[in-house]
């Protein structure tokens, strides 16, 4: 472990994945950390409460409100986004650092997030994870059941809105299995860059 993926002549850059709440980005996160420890993941700054078996540092830095404020006010984030009643950011620096390195970078982030990151970093390649179904986003979402129905209808509703984003995305992959998707991204982060310098 340790060495770079990235075979020489290959320019890495900005992947970004995202999708619908509930499609499964965190779980394909987790299998590339496990199978491919040595592809670098951007930890982001979150003020959400760490769920049990979370590490700070790892799945992310736990912070609170003060000092999300203070990441905005000192431009210390890429992008950020509220979601679900907490604020979620993208450390810029980092980033920055393994791209000027050569190393591909692999963000993890909401809708609104892409969208941002689309406006700023223009040449990012954005990934949309997709359902196998509507029929399997919907058993998703509703879970065991044990949810109220207005809440269930609203997070479907909000679905089928996410959905609807795909359209904005360069590139689709479909969640059928895990393993699959882990691999198709990581050959989709290995991909010279189709963006040529602006400057030349
Ligand atoms: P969770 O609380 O389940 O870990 O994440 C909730 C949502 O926040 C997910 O859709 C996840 O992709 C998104 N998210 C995680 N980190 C970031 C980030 O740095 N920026 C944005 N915009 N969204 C993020």
């Amino acid at each position: 472990r340790g060495t770079s993926p990235v075979p020489p002549d290959v320019r890495p850059r900005l992947t970004v994945l995202s999708g619908p709440s509930g499609v499964g980005k965190s779980t394909v996160v987790a299998h590339m950390r496990t199978v491919h420890p040595e592809v670098w993941l951007s930890v982001s700054a979150t003020t959400r409460k760490p769920r049990p078996g979370e590490r700070n540092g790892v799945h992310y830095f736990f912070v609170d409100d003060e000092e999300f404020d203070k990441l905005i006010a000192n431009g210390e984030l890429l992008e950020w986004a509220e979601f679900a009643g907490n604020r979620y950011g993208t450390p810029r620096r980092a980033v920055l650092d393994r791209l000027e390195a050569g190393e591909p970078v692999l963000l993890e982030i909401d809708l609104q997030g892409a969208r941002l990151v689309r406006q700023s970093m223009s040449d990012a390649r954005l990934v949309f994870l997709a359902p196998p179904s509507w029929e399997e986003l919907v058993r998703r979402l509703t879970g065991r059941g044990t949810e109220a129905p207005d809440v269930i209808e609203r997070r479907l509703t909000a679905a089928k809105v996410e959905l609807a984003a795909e359209a904005e995305f360069d590139t689709t992959l479909v969640n059928t299995s895990v393993e699959d998707v882990a691999r198709e991204l990581l050959t989709l982060m290995l991909q010279a860059s189709d963006h040529p310098d602006s400057s030349g």
